[in-house]
């Protein structure tokens, strides 16, 4: 059985012209599975293809399995179920301004930072865009079948992006079709813990994304201990990046420093990370380290946070600190992790 939305409009049209069918269906099919429609319910369709569908596909391969509500903020965590009996987990928040979907791109993930939860088990597979896709389309249905009610898509839940270059790069493309969803570039973000290569090709093949890195120290001594791909790629393999894909694509650069006790918090580090962007065109955005029991490390805490966001603006840095959003269900950053199903 394949997954109906792991095919783009041009993966429709071979499929149809393969079986003898109109081109035209193609956007036909691709316009009902965005709205959550069953085959059955594709009424516009003859019975024949509507059979042969049927036969070859399901329309999400993704499925809710449980749903959590944060009674702090409202923020929901999706816990979905695969067809192979995986599980992975994504989180919606509600702005004034829209939601925003944080999806899932690995089973599990092979970066290895000592603060995450999401690569306790390492990696176990890559998501298909298909799947990534019916992250979104099981909770846009779950907010209201048929509706848009997802505006902004965020690539920061379990996984590494770009170490799952070609499915994401469909994805964003499904994503952004406008058969589809027609959700803006602007309006999605892709955070990375610094593949610097991918980054170039990023920019080259799509750009237009905001693009996001998860930065976390002003200096590769602290950033090779916290996280291991800093041993491959450097901080200023990063910076000159992260340039290219600015000029490149005009999107200011994010960048995610989170705080942890005792390791990255100090007046110096802000100073340090001050020297680094001085001149970049980006934003910093602070947020107090989320706990994840198996990693032991410690959140710096409300006031050391407050004061190296003072540093950083006092030297013209653009920052803010990030609201912790869905602690109380494990639904932050960091917090996301494979769960197995019962008995695995
Ligand atoms: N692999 C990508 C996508 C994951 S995004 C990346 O590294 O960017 C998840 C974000 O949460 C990243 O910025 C990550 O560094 C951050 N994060 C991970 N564990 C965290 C924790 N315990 N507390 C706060 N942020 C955390």
């Amino acid at each position: 059985m394949l997954n109906a939305l792991d095919f783009d409009i041009n993966d429709w049209i071979k499929y149809l012209s393969d079986i003898g069918e109109q081109k035209f269906r193609a956007k036909q099919i691709f316009d009902w599975l965005y709205k959550g429609v069953t085959f059955d319910e594709m009424t516009n369709l003859p019975k024949k293809l509507q059979q042969k569908l049927k036969a070859d596909f399901v329309e999400n391969s993704v499925k809710i399995h449980t749903k959590l509500v944060s009674k702090k903020d409202g923020t929901r965590k999706y816990v979905f179920a695969l067809a192979d009996g995986n599980i992975i987990e994504g989180v919606l928040m509600s702005y004034k301004y829209g939601n925003t979907i944080c999806i899932s791109t690995q089973v599990g993930c092979r970066m290895n930072c000592a603060f995450c939860a999401s690569g306790i088990d390492g990696l176990v597979r890559n998501l298909t865009a298909g799947e990534m896709a019916g992250e979104v389309l099981a909770v846009n249905n779950d907010l209201g079948k048929g509706s848009r009610q997802i505006t902004n898509i965020v690539l920061m839940g379990s996984g590494e992006p770009f170490d799952n270059y070609d499915n994401v790069i469909k994805f964003l493309k499904l994503m952004s079709d406008e058969n589809g969803l027609n959700i803006s570039k602007r309006n999605i973000s892709l955070s990375t813990c610094g593949i610097c290569d991918k980054i170039y090709k990023l920019a080259d093949d799509l750009g237009g994304v905001t693009l996001t890195i998860s930065l976390h120290a002003p200096n590769d001594e602290i950033r090779s201990k916290i996280m291991p791909i800093n041993k491959v790629y450097k901080i200023a393999d990063i910076i000159d990046a992260v340039k290219y894909y600015f000029d490149k694509t005009g999107r200011r650069i994010i960048f995610e420093y989170s705080m942890i006790k005792g390791v990255n918090d100090s007046s110096d580090c802000a100073k340090e990370l001050c020297s680094l962007l001085k001149g970049l065109p980006c934003h910093v955005n602070l947020i107090n380290l989320n706990y994840v029991k198996e990693k032991g490390l410690q959140s710096s805490g409300k006031e050391p946070v407050q004061e190296f966001l003072k540093i950083l603006k006092k030297n013209g840095v653009s920052a803010t600190i990030r609201r912790t959003m869905g602690s109380d269900i494990e639904g932050a950053c960091g917090q996301l992790r494979r769960k197995i199903l019962k008995n695995d």
